[in-house]
């Protein structure tokens, strides 16, 4: 760590919260170069849906390597990137009766929120970005004019021009409908809101604190992204892959998004891949006109393939996320009833947010945690969210491992806590 410490610029941040130096990883267990065993349920947040060297995956992989295949070819067609579009169309797209055209983006998913604003922008016309509170899209300028967070937005250094933000779905209480809000600013002409390019939205709000927005709300953006002529982007880059129990996390509500923005879990092996899906009618695109190095890595592609083979073919896979999603949540609910209303426990599928409401708290049981074992994140604006997303493919010993060290973390955190406060 001292290395890290000495060579490794200031703006380094996960070496922080997990001090140790990780030398292998396989499914949800990673090995520190001084032999401790890690619980992993932070997944390369949201990257590694199933697990870290996945064998079977790995398999593809390294067949593809040794063979001499096209590894890099700019957007040339190749072999990998054919299959890859034929399954992802056969196995995703047409069992959903859904139906889109790929557009490969720079590796990151911000590179692929970045094309999909221009998309829109050049599609409509129009410059307004309607974003919500809380959102969060990356850290490239255009995304992060769409991200919520003040402590990025003044990091960036520069104006972020081009959005409107508005109340996500909650966020002024249970009482008040924030589509009916939205609705109002938009349909009134004297709002001081311009007529957007289009409505960025997360159905469930990763980096935000495990914001849940419900079908109905959903539902409601949709149809009035439709009535203003504004197209609607889902960011799927943390919850699609499987993460809330199906495919995309936008089926539940039966949305059709103009735009699917995808990456993180899509390579199925943690390796760089991004994408969007765009309807054919708005690929308003000319030859070249967005471009970059790195779009649609072969092997990435590769692995993208292998995942979707193995894993998607039916539904048993996403039944299985949705079963341990239940039992994991049923677990939090009991832990965080044993502290009155202290504290909330809200996701969807594997992707469940433990709010401690206090910052302190989820930060000392997160190193606890760590300490014992476990690797877990935190989210949320104050960052008093701890946040679980365990690969989807853990087997539930490990999985119930890792709740039980989160519980001892907690219930440690909290004695010492009460102990300070009758102490002062
Ligand atoms: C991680 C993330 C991004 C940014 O992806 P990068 O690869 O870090 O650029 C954008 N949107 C959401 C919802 C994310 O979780």
């Amino acid at each position: 760590m001292r290395t890290v410490e000495a060579l490794e610029s200031n703006v380094r941040s996960y070496s922080r919260s997990f001090p140790a130096i990780f030398s292998r990883a396989r499914g949800s267990i990673m090995l520190t170069e001084d032999g401790r065993q890690i619980i992993d349920f932070l997944s390369g947040a949201g990257t590694l849906n199933y697990g870290h060297n996945n064998h079977q995956i790995k398999a593809a992989i390294t067949q593809y390597l040794s063979s001499d295949a096209v590894v890099h070819g700019l957007d040339m067609a190749t072999p990998a990137k054919l299959q890859f579009m034929e399954t992802f169309s056969s196995v995703i797209l047409r069992e959903r009766d859904l139906q889109y055209r790929f557009q490969f983006t720079g590796p990151t998913g911000a590179s692929a929120v970045e094309a999909a604003l221009k998309l829109s922008r050049k599609v409509t016309g129009r410059q307004n970005i309607i974003s919500f509170t809380h959102g969060y899209h990356g850290m490239s300028l255009g995304a992060i004019a769409a991200s919520g967070n003040r402590f990025y937005r003044a990091g960036s250094g520069a104006s972020l021009p081009g959005t409107t933000f508005m109340p996500y779905d909650g966020y002024l209480g249970e009482t008040v409908d924030t589509a009916d809000y939205l609705r109002k600013m938009l349909m009134d002409e004297s709002s001081g809101v311009d007529r957007p390019a289009a409505i960025l939205v997360e159905t469930v709000q990763g980096e935000g604190g495990i914001n849940v927005a419900s079908k109905r709300w959903l539902r409601s953006i949709e149809a009035l992204a439709k009535n203003v002529g504004a197209l609607l982007i889902v960011d799927d880059i943390q919850m699609g892959c499987g993460r809330t129990g199906e495919f995309f996390s936008f089926e539940f509500a039966a949305l059709s998004p103009d735009i699917v923005v995808l990456s993180k879990s899509l390579s199925g092996y943690g390796l760089p891949l991004s994408m969007l899906l765009i309807k054919e009618e708005i690929d308003a695109w000319r030859p070249g006109e967005h471009t970059g190095t790195f779009r649609g890595n072969n092997l990435a592609l590769i692995s993208g393939t292998a995942a979707i083979d193995l894993y998607w073919g039916d539904r048993t896979f996403s039944e299985g996320v949705r079963r341990m999603g239940d039992l994991m949540r049923r677990r939090l609910e009991v832990i965080a009833s044993q502290y009155g209303n202290a504290f909330a426990v809200r996701g969807r599928g594997m992707a469940i947010g433990f709010d401690c409401q206090v910052a302190d708290i989820a930060e000392t049981t997160a190193r606890k945690a760590f300490e014992k074992g476990l690797m877990v994140e935190r989210c949320g604006p104050l960052d008093q969210v701890v946040k679980f997303l365990p690969a989807l493919t853990i087997d539930c010993d490990t999985l119930n491992r890792g709740l039980e060290i989160f519980e001892i973390s907690l219930a440690d955190t909290v004695k010492q806590t009460r102990l300070a406060v009758t102490g002062s």
